[in-house]
């Protein structure tokens, strides 16, 4: 990422007070979660149900290249999952800088890979006619490992704690990454951007209600160098922007000078 130039005085170390607010705006947000609930639950009982993390996959690897992580913050289930009826138990919690690293990504990333594909491989080898179904019920059984492992997590610290280290996540960043590189991204990809800095109350609130712990507050109020969040993590999501007491945040595409 490259680096943002902003006042030396600055903390951008300093942990927020995390807000519960309304995180769902959308009918896809709000009821994504039943789709997690449909494939890791259901896919227990009928396998099939788990062909459905193909076109899931699918979808987020192609829209990272794109726009990002516009994924988790608008279409994944399990972010429906995350913001709806897991928020609602969430302490929320600061969420540990050991799950924010990128090794930790990695290293789950690493891990999932490798347990996935050795799943899959021995499903393959099934009889033809049970092939699909046994094929099924791995992606099931996998959501649902994540649904649980989101869940524990989510009790015990933050509701969105899961998503600092899910494989997917560390995919989409990688595609990311590579979409900026071929400039798939100069048309479609936005990021939070202020429109005034001069007027922003520095309530920190935009820091306060993200739901995975980004900065829109220092960052966008004291940095010099452009207007928007060079934040490779953001999932575009609107919380900032509908939480800014001042309307000074947006979801743009930014004018970029690099
Ligand atoms: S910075 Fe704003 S848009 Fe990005 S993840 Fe945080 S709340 Fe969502
Ligand atoms: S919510 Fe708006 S006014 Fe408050 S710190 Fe963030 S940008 Fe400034």
């Amino acid at each position: 990422m490259k680096k943002q130039k902003i006042s030396e005085e600055i903390d951008l170390d300093k942990k927020y007070n995390n807000v519960k607010t309304e995180r769902a705006y959308t009918a896809v947000r709000k009821y994504g979660w039943l789709v997690s609930i449909l494939i890791g639950v259901g896919g227990q009982f009928y396998p099939y149900l788990g062909l459905l993390v193909v076109p899931i996959m699918l979808s987020l690897t192609v829209m990272s290249a794109f726009k990002g992580l516009y994924w988790c913050g608008n279409f994944c289930p399990h972010g429906s999952y995350y913001d709806v009826p897991l928020l609602k138990i969430s302490p929320i919690d600061n969420i540990p800088d050991l799950l924010k690293t990128r090794l930790t990504g990695i290293l789950i990333f690493v891990f999932f890979i490798l347990n996935f594909s050795t799943g899959i491989f021995s499903a393959l080898q099934a009889e033809p006619g049970t092939r699909l179904a046994r094929v099924g019920g791995v992606m099931a059984n996998v959501y649902l490992v994540v649904l649980v492992a989101a869940t524990l997590l989510g009790i015990a610290i933050n509701s969105r704690a899961w998503c600092w280290i899910c494989p997917m996540r560390t995919l989409q960043l990688a595609v990311y990454q590579l979409g900026k590189k071929l400039n798939l991204t100069a048309e479609s990809d936005q990021t939070v951007i202020i429109t005034s800095a001069e007027d922003c109350r520095e309530c920190a609130l935009c820091s306060q209600v993200c739901p995975i712990e980004l900065k829109p507050y220092p960052i966008l109020r004291y940095k010099q160098e452009n207007n928007y969040l060079e934040e490779p993590n953001c999932m575009r999501c609107r919380v900032c922007i509908e939480n800014c007491p001042v309307d000074i945040l947006k979801l743009e595409k930014p004018e970029r000078t690099d």
